[in-house]
């Protein structure tokens, strides 16, 4: 999601649109200003036509865009922080920091999306409804908002997760139990099963001619799908992880190399004879930096004799490390964050050893073969 345009903040969070986002606005003004106003209003010029159209659809992004800001209010209320909102291709999406540690905490903020989506529908329908005297072009705009915001409430209560609703239910099955992953696979099923639902509800509406609702629908179906069993590989990697300490995994025996060890001596008399592909670079007794074999590559081959360690490396201050107490979450958690392939384990300033992506890859691996 890191691809688009900021939007400025709303309540200190950040607002983006990502570049999908423009494809399902292009879809949802054309549908409305070729589909639905020229059917519901034929009597109306295409001036008026176009503008309820790109109107329409421009409030409607904004409704999600509210829905959003409900679920990253309430979840700041919590403490939870909420690094941006951003519109996709499918809607909208929160993008949080870390997750709720509470099931209370989840249920409040899975059930502000949807709530907030039923009011704004129904403050449009009440305009609809209840105020005779207002011009048809406001009426005939309310009226698609209202309904459209209800759909969305609706369409987010279905108990598959990751949509607000699967969200709900895992808080529930959580509360009841304590067992936050066994209540994330029920919900993450559902919501498996509600993708392909989706899916094969797409396909036979393909069949009966209607192809771009149909073909919308699968898509929508295949993301779902998706999302569900992506959330759920990844908490079960994180409870897999929970409890083992950095000491279990990390390599103490590493080689050191001095700052002013020229690359072609790096590269002939460690690297090559060791088969290592990263040296933490000490000075005296002082880590100073790391060297991997990416660094080494970005020196043409002439200039290795005059070029040292020193100038390659990645400093100290630049590394991120891990203590030898710290979780494995942690571990990955940088990793992945900062698409690094190893960290240093430093205590109290002394450098203990390294962890390896390989290694904690190593560990995942032969723990879900042997399925503990
Ligand atoms: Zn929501």
């Amino acid at each position: 999601m890191a691809n688009g345009i900021s939007l400025g903040k709303a309540f200190g969070i950040p607002l983006r649109l990502h570049y999908s986002w423009f494809i399902v606005f292009a879809l949802v003004t054309w549908a409305l200003t070729v589909g639905y106003f020229p059917h519901a209003h034929p009597h109306w010029d295409m001036k008026t036509t176009i503008l309820a159209g790109i109107l329409t659809s421009l409030l409607f992004f904004g409704s999600v865009l509210v829905h959003e800001l409900a679920h990253s209010i309430v979840a700041q209320a919590a403490g939870i922080k909420i690094h941006s909102i951003t519109l996709f291709i499918f809607g909208g999406v929160s993008q949080m920091t870390e997750e709720p540690k509470q099931p209370q905490v989840e249920f409040r903020m899975a059930l502000a999306g949807p709530a907030t989506s039923l009011v704004i529908g129904g403050t449009f329908l009440v305009i609809y409804f209840y105020f005779a005297n207002i011009p048809e072009f406001v009426k005939a705009i309310s009226f698609w908002l209202g309904w459209i915001n209800l759909v969305l409430a609706g369409f987010n209560l279905i108990p598959g997760f990751p949509l607000d609703g699967g969200r709900v239910l895992r808080s529930l099955l959580w509360w009841r139990s304590g067992e936050l992953l066994k209540a994330t696979r029920t919900a993450s099923n559902i919501g498996r099963g509600v993708g392909y639902l989706f899916i094969f509800a797409g396909i036979g509406l393909i069949f009966y001619g209607s192809w771009i609702n149909g073909l919308w629908l699968a898509f929508i179906g295949w993301f779902l799908e998706n999302a569900a069993a992506t959330s759920y590989r990844q908490l079960a990697l994180l409870d897999m992880l929970k409890g083992h300490t950095v000491s279990e995994l990390m390599t103490t025996e590493c080689p050191t190399v001095p700052p002013q060890l020229n690359i072609e001596r790096l590269v002939h008399e460690q690297i090559l004879t060791s088969g290592r592909r990263c040296f933490p670079v000490m000075d005296r007794d002082r880590v100073v930096g790391l060297v991997t074999i990416h660094d080494v590559k970005s020196v043409p081959r002439e200039q290795w004799a005059n070029r040292t360690v020193a100038d390659v490396m990645t400093p100290v201050q630049k590394l991120k490390s891990v203590s030898p107490d710290d979780d494995l979450t942690t571990v990955l958690r940088i990793l992945t964050e900062h698409n690094i392939n190893q960290v240093l384990v430093i205590k109290n300033g002394n450098l203990l050893g390294m962890v390896a992506r390989d290694s904690l890859l190593t560990f995942i691996g032969v723990r879900s073969e042997l399925g503990t």
